[in-house]
């Protein structure tokens, strides 16, 4: 038994592995967040596996059901709506469950992939050797702190935000870190991805200043840092 972590596109379909893959198509059944996510993925390469979902709010009724599937010596792969499950997504939680159950009898294999924030890291020109990732702000009770947690930060920054709040998420920063360089990273690998660079300033005149919506990634650059010749 085998539970292999895959991960699939965060946009482009084109991203998804060979191994990826093969594995998708050789597994008992493939764990998920969304069943029409990844129904999508799965016509698209031509494969029928069944499905079951064990997204954020699954009953434990659900995870059972892979748990067992795994327990009877099956292959299962999991795969959440984008990128690497367990980063920021809830890919983690069957995994831990998993892990807590079989322990070093179960094979658990990473079948790495895309990720938005390695992504976005990989294109912000600032030195990534180091870097501190902190997944979404919370939406109300301890945001503040959060983006007091960024400020206060020496090294790179990455964090995920929604569409919605993107431009919230500019503001507060810009009231901590004022003239820092930061990166916003929008719709990764898709038709309308765009880069952003500059001040907190810059860029929040920058997304104001289009109507595109999308996902993002912001990576706010290290103290003190100033790009070659001066450029952000
Ligand atoms: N597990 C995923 C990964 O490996 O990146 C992240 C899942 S998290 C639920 C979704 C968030 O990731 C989005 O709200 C956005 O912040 C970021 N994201 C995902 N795809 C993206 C893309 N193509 N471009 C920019 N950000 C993206």
């Amino acid at each position: 038994m085998t539970l292999y972590v895959v991960g699939t596109p965060i946009g482009n379909l084109s991203d998804l592995s060979s191994r990826a893959a093969d594995v998708l198509g050789s597994v008992h059944a493939i764990a998920c967040e969304d069943t029409r996510v990844t129904g999508k993925l799965l016509s698209h390469l031509g494969i029928q596996k069944p499905l079951v979902s064990v997204h954020q709010h699954a009953t434990a009724g659900k995870l059972r059901e892979v748990l067992d599937l795994l327990g009877e010596g099956k292959d299962v792969a999991l795969v959440t709506d984008a990128g690497t499950p367990g980063i920021s997504d809830p890919g983690g939680l069957l995994v831990q469950e998993a892990a807590a159950r079989f322990g070093s009898a179960l094979r658990i294999v990473p079948i790495p992939g895309p990720c938005a924030a390695i992504a976005a890291l990989s294109v912000s020109g600032f030195p990534t050797d180091r870097f501190v990732f902190l997944g979404f702000p919370p939406h109300k009770k301890g945001r503040r702190g959060f983006f007091d947690r960024v400020a206060a930060e020496e090294e790179v920054v990455v964090f995920y935000e929604s569409v919605h709040r993107a431009e919230k998420a500019l503001a507060e920063l810009s009231a901590r870190v004022g003239s820092r360089p930061v990166v916003l990273c929008r719709e990764l690998t898709k038709l309308h991805e765009t880069v952003h660079r500059g001040t907190v300033e810059d860029v929040t005149r920058a997304l104001k200043a289009d109507t595109m919506k999308g996902e993002f990634v912001i990576v706010l650059g290290p103290k003190g840092w100033v790009g070659k010749g001066g450029r952000v």
